[in-house]
């Protein structure tokens, strides 16, 4: 029994921990488990061989109508194979199992549901009574209940990588993303934490709480990897890292004795002290990422309900970088309610904390977080938004704010200039006064991409990808 996991082709090398994590407990579970590339041909050559299968589709927003579509035109020659479809927009928005073709969603943590499924088709049991799933049954819908988060992640099996090696790029220093913990216990407004949390409340489960595996647990998973890719850095994707400081400290003790490679990691402003910051800098961390956001009190505080204070960022940023530690930072321009005045506050703001790189972002107001109720509730959003966040594309540039052309301009080519302009801050007036005005986006994401590029080979971790990183930015090596 195999179960095979369709991909857009282009967002094949991106880390989809989540499929890695689900392969690794199908796998433990004697399935067979199998990454394609979602081309009808390539699919359906692997059905015809492989039944029955199960088709599991981990779709974030931005995936989901390329995977409902997809998926369909497998269920018109293959009517037998089942599809399920997980991952945050499943989550957020099961009601897309309404769709011709989806036989299931899965609801929150997909591994016990996952496995479960898998088993029962094997055993030619009943599906439709897995806890996590809402199943379609005779036209009709069956909504099961949560199941608990799982308490030990130590649990869980490592990552399966290998299931993506096939798909990955030629360049063997590639960095690996893993993450220690699950959870984090804030409620900005735009991010999904929140939305999560509630969903297990609903049913009577605390998901506030961060879970964390072991120290060792978690050195041992790097370790493994260390003696497969010996070059190679991590990146921990963590929510927070620095949570926890007895972890952080056995951690860093036994990182620096077993481990010894340069990695990166996020941090949140509040939970950010001199100690902690000190004890991952001997361990190896060279660049942080942390959230700016926004410099606008009011929209930091109120609208994105990020309770810091400018004095709190600055002070922490001030930290990371007394330590020797690369500071890249996120910011979100066009917040609802917002103005382009706010947007060159939160550009003050990266500038005062000596960011060495600010990632900007025009925000994303997804269903059912609560920047997207506010946003609905003053009338701010696109119609398409309101409909069906699926159908919107190029998510990283578009506004869900309804703008008009001139605001929608002035938005996009500040984020193409903000990171620059962070850097030089003695250019913030001429970006102010004309930059921003001029019909030259194609120019400024020229600027834009190019910065990215020296920003990577400046900063990467090792000296010897800096220089692959460049030539395979420049010539696609
Ligand atoms: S701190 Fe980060 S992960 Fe936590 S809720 Fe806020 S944005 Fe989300």
């Amino acid at each position: 029994m195999k179960i095979l996991f369709p991909m857009e082709r282009n967002s094949m090398k991106q880390h989809w921990l989540g499929i890695m994590t689900l392969s690794a407990v199908l796998k433990k579970g004697g399935f067979q488990t199998e990454v394609v590339v979602a081309e009808e041909e390539i699919v359906l050559e692997k059905i015809k061989n492989n039944e029955p299968t199960i088709l599991a589709y981990s779709t974030p927003t931005f995936l989901a109508k390329f995977n409902i579509e997809f998926n369909l035109k497998i269920k018109k020659r293959f009517k037998d194979v089942f599809s399920i479809f997980g991952g945050p927009h499943a989550t957020y928005y099961p009601e897309m199992i309404e769709n011709e073709g989806i036989d299931a969603i899965c609801v929150g943590e997909g591994e016990g549901a996952i496995h479960d499924l898998a088993t029962n088709i094997a055993n030619g049991l009943p599906v439709t009574d897995i806890k996590n799933l809402w199943v379609k049954e005779n036209g009709k819908i069956r909504k099961n209940p949560l199941r608990p988060l799982v308490e030990n992640l130590d649990n869980l099996p490592y990552p399966d990588r290998d299931i993506f090696i096939p798909y990955q790029s030629k360049n063997p220093l590639a960095s690996i993303w893993t993450m220690s913990a699950r959870g984090c216990p804030y409620k900005c407004t735009y991010c999904f934490n929140h939305s999560y949390n509630k969903l297990y409340q609903e049913q009577g489960y605390s998901a506030v709480k961060v879970r964390r595996r072991s120290v060792d647990n978690f050195i041992g998973e790097l370790i493994e990897y260390k003696k497969r890719w010996p070059a190679t850095y991590f990146i921990f994707v963590d929510d927070i890292f620095v949570l926890m400081p007895e972890w952080i400290k056995e951690f860093s003790e036994k990182y620096k004795k077993l481990v010894d490679i340069p990695f990166v990691c996020h941090v949140r402003a509040n939970a950010v002290n001199n100690e902690v910051i000190s004890e991952i800098k001997k361990a190896g961390c060279t660049l942080i990422k942390m959230g700016v956001e926004a410099g606008n009190d009011h929209i930091r505080k109120e609208v994105l309900k990020r309770n810091m204070s400018k004095d709190l960022i600055v002070n922490a940023a001030k930290i990371i970088k007394d330590n020797g530690i690369k500071l890249f930072t996120f910011n979100v321009l066009g917040v609802p309610s917002s103005t382009i005045d706010n947007d060159f506050e939160t550009l003050a703001l990266n500038a005062k904390c000596k960011a060495d790189y600010a990632t900007t972002f025009i925000m994303r107001a997804y269903k059912k977080t609560e920047i997207y109720e506010f946003s609905r509730k003053k009338n701010l959003l696109h119609e398409e938004f309101i409909e069906d966040i699926a159908d919107t594309q190029n998510i990283f540039f578009s506004s869900p704010i309804t703008l008009n052309p001139k605001d929608a301009r002035l938005l996009e080519n500040l984020l193409y200039l903000f990171s620059i302009s962070v850097k030089f801050p003695w250019i913030v007036p001429l970006v102010r006064r004309l930059l921003i005005k001029l019909p030259l986006s194609k120019v400024y994401q020229l600027i834009f991409t190019n910065h990215y590029r020296f920003i990577k080979l400046l900063y990467s971790p090792k000296k010897f990808e800096r220089i692959y990183l460049y030539l395979d930015s420049v010539i696609k090596i």
